[in-house]
Parts: structure tokens; sequence; C-alpha cells
């Protein structure tokens, strides 16, 4: 009786057993609680852009070509390629509490700032962002730059750029002249030669700008643009106020006459460092989204 019942139970374990076995064969990512590699949905936009920046040092700004790799080719809206809740880009986090004592402290300074343009979302591409190198003038990214494509809003030549925050107009360059493709070219060469790129030379380089002075050491720059409001030196603004229009002044594109890659390039200081200096892709993002959007 034993014995038979023993034997019963054995074919039990062993018919169990081929069930599980079968059954695992079926339904893998049932058993395996995780999506096999080959289903798992390719982050597109995201590894193009990371390991295009990786592979390609030189990655700059001013070449159009390299600043939006197959811009053809790439979803039109790359931020909601992200969202899938299986696979978080680890590049693009979501806003979260987990700052450090001193972001956080950042983050309070600043909270009063909000997007020079409505809407739009800091860049999906970390050449884009501050702290990104700039071999070309052998410097860096001091500012986040907003770009057609990039940044969840269209970005036009002519499109108004609008003050981040309340302040007063510390410059506006009414009376910009477009440097020429030889000025640029040369000042360039120099500013290759020397360590880094010379305060003088990225001045040039920003094209037309605006700066606005808000309280507590905080100032916000805008670059490339196109054309300025009707504002002067010493006038208050409050934020949302229309300080200028986008453009590409002071770009390669912007001197030989045409309105290509019009983006806006805006900057942060907080005393005489700014936003995003010393910090990598992904702590300059995070830091920048809990400010602006
Ligand atoms: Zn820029």
């Amino acid at each position: 009786m034993i014995k038979k019942k023993g034997s019963a139970f054995f074919l039990l374990i062993i018919v169990v057993c081929l069930l599980a076995f079968s059954l695992s064969k079926l339904l893998p990512i049932t058993f395996s609680g995780e999506i096999p590699a080959a289903e798992k949905i390719p982050s597109a936009g995201a590894d193009t852009e990371d390991t295009y920046e990786e592979e390609n040092p030189a990655y700059e700004e001013e070449n159009p070509n390299s600043e939006n790799p197959g811009e053809e080719n790439a979803p039109s809206q790359i931020p909601e390629t992200r969202t899938d809740p299986a696979e978080p880009d680890p590049a693009v986090p979501e806003k979260n509490d987990n700052h450090s004592p001193q972001h956080q402290y950042i983050i309070e300074q600043l909270s009063f700032l909000q997007s020079p343009i409505p809407g739009a979302l800091v860049t999906s591409r970390d050449s884009q962002l501050p702290g990104a190198p700039r071999t070309y003038r052998n410097g860096t990214h001091e500012g986040l730059d907003y770009y057609d494509g990039a940044c969840g809003v269209p970005i036009k030549n002519g499109d108004p750029v609008y003050a981040a925050g309340e302040g007063i107009i510390l410059r506006i360059d009414h009376e910009y002249t477009e440097l020429t493709e030889e000025e640029r070219s040369r000042i360039l060469q120099v500013s290759g030669e020397q360590e880094k790129t010379p305060a003088d030379i990225l001045d040039k380089l920003r094209g037309r700008q605006v700066w606005i002075q808000h309280s507590g050491d905080i100032k916000t720059i805008y670059a490339h643009l196109s054309g300025v409001a009707d504002l002067h030196e010493g006038d208050r603004v409050k934020a949302g106020d229309f300080i200028g229009t986008i453009g590409n002044s002071g770009t390669s594109d912007g001197v030989q006459g045409t309105s290509a890659n019009s983006h806006l390039h805006f900057e942060i200081w907080i005393g005489e460092r700014y936003l995003g200096e010393g910090l990598s892709a992904k702590e300059a993002r995070a830091l920048l989204k809990e400010i602006l959007e």
C-alpha cells in the first residue's frame, strides 16, 4: 500500500515537472520574469545620441550635421519614445526628490525661473546641455540649447523668446553686426590655440544677446538671437516678458546669412559659475528639468 502510494506520488511529481517544463517553453516571459533580449524595445533615440557623442568626441554645436545627427531619420518626438516604463532611460530621469542637499539648494534658489520658450522641455541631447565639450574652440558649452526636434515644441527663426524670470536688463544688443566668415574663422583659429576659449571670443560666438540680472547674483543669457525687444539696459522685466527672437547669429550658419539651425542658447549663472559647470549630463539635465519644466 505504502509502496503504491509512493510510486503514484513519484508519477505525479514527474507529470508536474513535465507540465512546468512545457509551460516554460510556451511562456518564456512569465517564467523568466524578464523580457527576453530579442523582445526588448530598442531605445533608438537615446542610444543613438549617447553613443554618437561618446564615439565622436569632436561632436560640435557648430556643425549642423553633427548637431542633429540623423535628424531626418530620427523620430520627431524623441521624448515620447522614452516613456516605456519597462526600460526607463537613465539619461532622462523623471523629476525626483533624490537631489543632493547642494543641488536641492540650487533648485530652490532658481525655482523662480521658467522656460524662456513656453512649453519647451530640456533638450533630449547631451551635446546641447551645459558642460558638453566644444572641441572646435577648446571650450565647454555653458548653456542649454533649444533646437527644433529636441525640446518638444517647434523652434524656428523669428520665434519669440521670453524672460525666464523677473529682473533687470543688463545688456541688450540693439546694435549688433554679424561676424564675417573670415572673422569667425580667424577667432576660432585663435581660440583653438589657447587652453580654453577666451572670454571675448566666446562672447562674439554667442552672437546677438540679451542678459538679465535677477536677484541673488543670478543672471540669465539669451544668445544667437535674430532680434531684440524694444527694451534697454536698466529696464525691469517680469517672467514671460518678450525680450527677443530666435536666430543663429554668431554661428557658422548665421555668418553665411542663412537661417539654418536657428536655436536659442540659454545660460543660467550663479555668481561666477554657470549652471551645469562640473556636472555630468545626467546631473545637469536633472537640475534643469526640475527648475525649468
Ligand atoms: Zn548653445
